[in-house]
């Protein structure tokens, strides 16, 4: 064969080994994202507000008002959109909070809204898309700041007052119910799990709640997608945007929800090339809360979704109505969710990247990665657990330390080890995902380096 032929055959092979659709938008996430609708999300929030009130503490056994109604209809909904999805009630039974300025001042039921898809092949594997379906009207006048942070809440309002909640957080809730709408109408590797969370107002209750009992079950809760205000496009400033989208993380960088985030901003924005997923390294805004923390708490990769331009003067108020919210603005929000979870599932299982042993009868945890047989390379192996049918083989990505987001990627086929001569493992941060053959790309497993251990010395 002469040189070039030689050439042309390795460009072939090289080629072949590369998954037909990599870094290509799968035309089963593109449909997905075309699905979702501003007519249904208009119905949800129109339907939401109708109740009146969602305060977990307001009438149980109405049939049009209060948070009993409400929830009945949000599982009925769930129950309509296909016979695919096992719909329950999470259910406690919340004793009093004892307190002045306490929200839950008498024993209460408390009712989470769950819809759960199960997965084909990676059933066990789960995938949270969540809103909070509770509302609240606070005893302050309207066009009052948030407090800040160390102020002391103010006094909640008679629960049974109007409290439409259709920003907050509707919004996240008919994210929520039309991803189960559209998503339920297809087949995922993974589990996803649709929550229409309660007692979010009163601190977060029904998530922390459910989050535990995840945690006790040994659960593998791949990501939470929390979506809480969703719906301003018009700050109370005045200041308009409507093509950027929030996305919050706990530290430290790297952690599981941080490659939440950078995951969420890549296929986001792949899906939907005119919106920006701001990724903003911190859990939450300042002195504020939201139903991905105690996920985070547990240990779970969790990130909020929330609009930059929110309305504060609307907030816990009678004025968060559907005339003071944007459809189409909560229609691109959830698009994003629905690429995002949609490609997730699809995707193989992330990588492992570290390994545990024992050592002095102390269990030890190593990192798959060294300077090779030089000591000035970087070599990088992982691990895979029962690796997927469709599996189509492995990204190496690195960045420099200082960089928010992953700044190189290499596809290395289906190995699991591979080699940069001559690069410093102190310089860079290293990672790896899995891709499927249809391009659907996993988590980024990094290759984090624990805190060193303070070391007891003696001395005399
Ligand atoms: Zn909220």
């Amino acid at each position: 064969m002469k040189r070039a032929d030689s050439l042309f055959a390795l460009f072939f092979l090289t080629a072949a080994a590369l998954p037909a659709q990599y870094k290509m938008p799968n035309p089963q996430v593109a449909k997905i994202v075309s699905e979702v609708s501003d007519e249904k999300i208009t119905e949800i929030l129109k339907k939401l507000e109708s109740f009146g009130t969602r305060n977990i503490l307001s009438v149980q056994d109405n049939p049009t008002r209060g948070v009993g109604a409400a929830r009945k209809w949000i599982y009925e909904q769930f129950r309509g959109y296909s016979p695919k999805l096992e719909v329950s009630f999470d259910q406690y039974k919340l004793k009093k909070i004892e307190g002045r300025a306490s929200r839950v001042p008498r024993d209460v039921d408390l009712y989470n809204v769950v819809a759960v898809l199960p997965g084909t092949t990676n059933k066990e594997q789960r995938i949270i898309i969540s809103g909070h379906y509770d509302s609240i009207v606070m005893g302050r006048p309207t066009g009052g700041a948030p407090p800040a942070p160390g102020d002391p809440p103010p006094p909640m309002r008679d629960p049974d007052l109007d409290a439409p909640g259709v920003t907050d957080d509707g919004s996240g809730t008919a994210c929520v119910m039309e991803l189960a709408r559209v998503l339920s109408h297809y087949e995922f590797e993974k589990t996803l799990v649709f929550i229409a969370f309660a007692g979010e107002e009163e601190g977060l209750l029904g998530s922390a709640l459910y989050a535990e009992k995840a945690r006790a079950a040994s659960q593998k809760i791949e990501a939470v997608l929390n979506n809480d205000i969703i719906g301003s496009d018009v700050s109370g400033s005045g200041r308009r945007e409507n093509r950027r989208v929030s996305v919050f993380s706990d530290d430290p960088d790297d952690s599981p929800s941080r490659e939440l985030a950078r995951y969420v901003k890549d296929i986001g924005e792949r899906y939907l090339p005119a919106m920006h997923v701001d990724t903003i390294f911190r859990a939450d805004r300042f002195g504020r809360g939201g139903d991905h923390t105690p996920f985070n708490q547990e240990g779970f990769a969790a990130v909020r979704l929330s609009s930059p331009q929110e309305n504060f003067a609307n907030q816990h108020s009678v004025t968060d109505t559907f005339a003071n919210t944007s459809v189409p603005y909560i229609t691109l929000v959830t698009k994003v969710n629905g690429a995002a979870a949609a490609s997730l599932a699809w995707a193989p299982k992330a990588p492992i990247t570290s390994e545990i042993g024992e050592r002095n009868g102390q269990k030890v945890t190593t990192l798959l990665l060294t300077r090779g047989k030089t000591r000035y390379d970087a070599a990088l192996k992982w691990k895979r657990e029962n690796p997927e049918a469709d599996l189509a083989g492995y990204a190496v990505v690195s960045r420099s330390t200082t960089a928010p987001y992953w700044e190189r990627e290499i596809f290395v086929g289906n190995v699991t080890e591979y080699t940069l001569p001559d690069v410093s493992i102190d310089e860079l941060v290293f990672g790896v995902k899995a891709i499927d053959k249809e391009g659907n790309e996993s988590l980024v497993t990094p290759y984090g380096q624990a805190p060193r251990a303070k070391r007891k010395i003696e001395v005399y």
